[in-house]
């Protein structure tokens, strides 16, 4: 059962409206939504006022990340413009724990986020288990020309056993620069939702979905799960 998330970033903002109806059409599960502030993060991307705008036109998951400074000041107007998963990330907070359950009170699902500098022992078991998803990043995020960094696999590996451990069910979502070349052994890591952006909308959207849609549930098969 792993998920793919298109990063709505890649999609031809032109036709915004019938990209996310093709991601939709192909079986994507979520589609990905990054904001920046330009503070967290040195980039600028979506707000409420365009999240609600697209809301109408597909039922996928809509996933926000936010690559933002204090997000616990949005996350009920986030909620208001449609988010179904809200993910923060640990390095934004001031108090994580807080923003965690002020994201759990609206409703919605709750999402922490780490940095690739981030090493896991940073999430208390209290935390882990009030989320939904662990996102870990794959790449640094807000910034072009970014690649896959190696160090990752070993990272959601570890995560995914300490989940074990604590017999949680929790997601694991990998966000940077997955394409098809690397899904698979993100997804043999322990990797359960998939970010990806480029390796999508080059090309043919829809063949690409399906495509790393049939990559992922090859990797998860051959694992027995
Ligand atoms: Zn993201």
């Amino acid at each position: 059962m792993g998920k793919l998330a298109p990063s709505m970033l890649e999609a031809d903002m032109r036709f915004l409206d019938e990209e996310l109806k093709r991601m939709e059409r192909a079986g994507a599960d979520y589609v990905h939504i990054d904001v920046m502030d330009g503070a967290f993060v040195p980039n600028l991307a979506f707000g409420m006022r365009e999240i609600k705008s697209i809301r109408s036109s597909s039922s996928m998951v809509f996933d926000v990340h936010m690559m933002v400074q204090e997000p616990v000041r949005f996350v009920k107007r986030m909620k208001e413009a449609g988010a179904d998963v809200i993910t923060v990330h640990y390095e934004a907070c001031t108090d994580l724990a807080k923003t965690i359950r002020a994201i759990r009170e609206l409703g919605v699902r709750a999402g922490v986020a780490l940095n690739p500098d981030t090493g896991l022992g940073v999430l208390q078991d209290e935390i882990l288990k009030q989320v939904d998803v662990v996102q870990l990043m794959t790449a640094q995020p807000g910034l072009e020309g970014q690649r896959f960094l190696p160090g990752s696999l070993q990272k959601i590996q570890a995560l995914r056993k300490r989940m074990e451990e604590l017999g949680l069910v929790c997601e694991i979502e990998v966000d940077g620069k997955i394409d098809m070349e690397n899904v698979q052994e993100a997804v043999r890591a322990g990797a359960s939702v998939i970010v990806s952006g480029k390796a999508l909308f080059q090309g043919d959207l829809e063949n690409n979905i399906q495509k790393m849609k049939r990559l992922i549930e090859e990797a998860l098969s051959e694992g027995g799960s």
